[in-house]
């Protein structure tokens, strides 16, 4: 019904890829776009057919036709689309058994964190926290049950670069598999499976679809059979994508290139904006020459992506900081259009309990940019009479 260019494949550009990648084609229309095939099932032409499309839990053309482009944009040979970036990494989780351990990075998004503490530890499943941006105390850390280390880079909210060729290199020494949540960065800035990695995780609700209108997850892996177990877990659990969302993700995705170049401009702009201002006592930014992660980042990524945390100083007020803001919106997620600001402590991260939180850095002053597309400098003069309202005498 729908074919791949794979003669084109070869040799298109990334772009293109965004445009033109994954399946392609309406043999009974010609239409441009991949329609929307909004049925739970489909009619077989006699007994025991077993045709291509069965029972759209299985498999959806709309759906397939975004599985094959985000595989085809991460390298991978096989995508998979869910409901959420949690019901993604949850379907990830399932691959493994009660008795494994899964390290995950001191800063990973706490609703991975969470799922592993409260719904996947009472089953057996464990998890440890390691500093993933030292490779030591990665190599120390893996014990016998060990059986993946899932990183994110930069990581959420204090943007940690960790060397992804260099966990996956310790991962396979030990026979442990890599996983890496790209969400931050998307397949136009960095590609771990090209670094080693085994399978990447995208909440696609981020930067993928990038209009804060849906909620998506997605999964992509190279090894034959990671996709086998990996289609069986969505056919089995069924945390699929619905076809209106798959069609939504695959229209925002042809445009992530020039958003995430605008994106990355803007945010290149405010990072060395509040670096140079008096209010701001820290700025934390792997675009930013100063950063901790700068070097591993630049080898690794095509840039420093579009989050920036900061830490204004102690005479000023973060709470009067976010209530003045007027442009720049206050709201969890990010990666959309729009700017917006978050505070982690109460926000993205309250699920991890505080101690566990200023441990690891994320303090209760700290702000979360995600840099939006408006003009700069309108960002900019709402930081600036955000910042000074938040002055204390
Ligand atoms: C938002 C996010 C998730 C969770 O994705 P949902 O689509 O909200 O379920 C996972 N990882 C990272 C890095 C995220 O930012």
């Amino acid at each position: 019904m729908m074919e791949k260019k794979t003669a084109m494949a070869d040799r298109r550009q990334f772009e293109s890829a965004l445009i033109h990648g994954g399946l392609f084609g309406d043999p009974l229309t010609g239409s441009v776009n991949t329609p929307i095939y909004q049925t739970s099932t489909y009619q077989q032409p006699e007994l025991g057919t077993n045709p291509e499309w069965e029972y759209s839990r299985t498999g959806n053309p709309t759906r397939a036709a975004l599985e094959a482009l985000i595989a085809e944009l991460e390298g991978g040979s096989a995508g998979f689309a869910f409901a959420s970036g949690m019901a993604a990494i949850t379907a990830v989780l399932q691959l493994f058994q009660s008795g494994d351990k899964v390290l995950i990075s001191s800063n990973v998004y706490g609703g991975t964190y969470r799922v592993l503490d409260k719904v996947f530890k009472p089953f057996g499943l464990n998890y440890g926290i390691v500093d993933t941006s030292d490779p030591a105390a990665l190599d120390a850390a893996i014990t016998e049950d060990v059986a993946a280390i899932l990183v994110e880079s930069p990581a959420n909210p204090l943007m940690t670069v960790t060397d992804l060729a260099c966990v996956s290199r310790i991962a396979h020494a030990h026979g442990v598999l890599s996983i890496v949540d790209n969400t931050f960065m998307t397949p136009y800035l960095q590609r771990p499976l090209e670094l080693g990695a085994d399978i990447v995780i995208h909440s696609a609700t981020k930067y993928l679809g990038g209009h804060s209108d849906l909620v998506a997850g997605l999964v992509v892996v190279r090894d034959e059979g990671l996709a086998e177990r990996l289609a069986f877990l969505q056919n089995a659990t069924g945390g699929v994508l619905g076809p209106f969302d798959s069609f939504l993700l695959i229209r925002g995705i042809k445009t992530l290139a020039v958003r995430m170049d605008r994106h990355v401009a803007n945010a290149e702009r405010a990072a060395r904006w509040l670096q140079a201002h008096d209010a701001v006592a820290r700025v934390y930014y792997p675009g930013l020459p100063e950063d901790a992660g700068y070097e591993v980042n630049r080898r690794q990524a095509k840039n420093g992506g579009a989050m920036i945390s900061f830490i204004l100083k102690d005479d000023y007020d973060y709470r009067a900081f976010f209530k003045s803001l007027r442009l720049i919106i206050l709201g969890e997620s990010l990666g959309g259009v729009e700017s917006l600001v978050c505070h982690p402590a109460t926000m993205t991260h309250a699920s991890i309990p505080h101690e566990l939180r200023l441990k690891v850095g994320i303090t209760d002053n700290l702000i979360r940019l995600s840099v939006g597309l408006e003009h700069i400098d309108d960002l900019l003069a709402d930081l600036q009479q955000a910042i000074a309202a938040s002055k204390l005498n």
